[in-house]
Order: structure tokens, then sequence, then C-alpha cells
């Protein structure tokens, strides 16, 4: 079965969903709102990296919380090299300024 990528009109999330041809909409894992827009041509792997993007920026988030901006700084490098998103990448190099390397 396809898998489809959804847009949520509630809250703007974008999902995944494997929908029989001709199936109903699905409904919003995030909110449960069944006004979604089915994203046409969008190829899936976008959804993984932001993610992955969002999971990367949390655990930055994490380390700057606890202080060890060298972790931080080493753990952005580390997903910047492994994860080609342009976020990840401004990320790390925010972290950078801020640690003054
Ligand atoms: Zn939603």
């Amino acid at each position: 079965m396809p898998i489809y990528e959804y847009e949520c009109a509630s809250c703007g999330g974008i999902f995944e969903a494997i929908v029989d041809i001709g199936g109903a909409p699905s409904k919003c894992p995030a909110c449960g709102s069944r006004e979604c827009k089915k994203l046409i041509g969008a190829p899936a792997v976008h959804v993984k990296v932001d993610h992955a993007t969002a999971r990367i920026e949390k655990r930055v988030k994490d380390y700057l919380k606890d202080g060890k901006v060298s972790d931080a700084v080493r753990f952005a490098d580390k997903a910047a090299s492994m994860v080609k998103s342009d976020r990840v990448k401004r990320v790390a190099d925010r972290l950078h300024e801020r640690s003054g390397k």
C-alpha cells in the first residue's frame, strides 16, 4: 500500500500514513483532526529528515540546559555531517559562535 504524506490543517503537523487507494483521509496523530491535506509528490524522505532535525535540536537544547556547551557542539557537528540539513548546519554554526570556537 502506498504511503502518503499529509499536512494537518489544524496544527500544521506533517505526518505519513498508509492509505488504501481511494481510502478516507487520515487523522492527524498529533491533534486528531481530520482536516488533512494530502501532499502530492513530496518525497517521504523529507519528513524523516524533519523528524531527525527536531530530535537533534531537542538534544542540543538538553545539552545546553545542562551547561554542556562543548558536548552540544560535538553532537551538532556530528549530526550536521550525518543529516544533510541546512537547519542542523545552522544549529552547529550558532553553537560554534556561542562557544567561541
Ligand atoms: Zn493536527
